[in-house]
């Protein structure tokens, strides 16, 4: 039986996200903004929460916990290197770190770049990746402490996961992010085809998170700062890949 996997919309922009294990009733949440939407989510399903992953310490991924998990026995895991100042940890991690959800591999990736501590979720077998505020939707998180370098090889990572892994980031920015990529060069078909799939999206209220690695890879300007073709359109033709990223996202910044 596949893992199934719920995006439960949060706050004002965040994703919160399900995964259950029918096997084994097995049941997390990755990332908890608020508890009231998750908790309406896991009755509406009759799901009984087992386990917490949390990506990174900012408050809107992690301000709901003790409400959801209060009274239930339910394992808070999260980056050991950020121990001191998530709530408080049940399994420490960090990178290279497996675990199981029911019969479901989880893999730990350190992705530093939005905050020093961040890190990912990948589940080969679900081919899942939870990125939290590091790779999004058509781009990536703000380096609120970590440098361009750290953040660039954090998505080269990420990059370099099976293609048909399904991306599952933290928040709804990819209408700002889309923008932001249609400024910087002439649009390519993907780009044309994905902006006018994400307008769509949202006119009907839908999310357009999770997206497809395949789809970021061909469309997201951050993990394309390899791509010659952009390289050239930013006036950057003979700079290093990591040049590149730190002067995207510094345009990002004041987009
Ligand atoms: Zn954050
Ligand atoms: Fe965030």
């Amino acid at each position: 039986m596949p893992l199934e996997l719920v995006t439960v919309p949060c706050l004002k922009d965040n994703y919160a996200f399900l995964l259950h294990d029918p096997v084994s009733r097995t049941t997390a949440v990755v990332d908890v903004p608020e508890a009231p939407p998750i908790r309406a989510a896991l009755a509406a399903r009759g799901w009984q929460l087992t386990h917490v992953l949390l990506t990174h310490h900012h408050w809107d991924h992690v301000d709901g916990l003790t409400d959801l998990i209060a009274g239930g026995d339910v394992r808070v895991i999260g980056a050991a290197a950020d121990a001191h100042r998530l709530p408080v940890l049940d399994q420490k991690v960090e990178d290279g770190d497996t675990f199981f959800l029911g019969k479901f591999e989880v893999r730990v990736i350190d992705v530093p770049g939005h905050t020093v501590g961040h890190i990912a979720y990948h589940i080969p077998s679900a081919a899942l990746a939870f990125t939290g505020d590091s790779l999004m939707a058509m781009g990536c998180g703000r380096l609120f402490e970590g440098t361009p370098g750290q953040m660039w090889a954090s998505l080269c990572k990420l990059a370099a996961l099976p293609r048909n892994t399904q991306i599952c980031s933290g928040h709804e920015y990819t209408m700002s992010n889309a923008r932001f990529a249609q400024s910087l060069e002439d649009m390519s078909p993907a780009l044309i085809f994905r902006l006018d799939a994400i307008a769509r999206a949202r006119e009907a209220g839908l999310p357009t998170v999770p997206s497809l690695l395949s789809e970021e890879l061909a469309t997201n300007p951050f993990l394309r700062a390899g791509d010659p073709v952009l390289k050239a359109a930013i006036g950057m033709a003979d700079a290093s890949d990591a040049a590149v990223f730190a002067e995207l996202r510094k345009r990002k910044d004041s987009f």
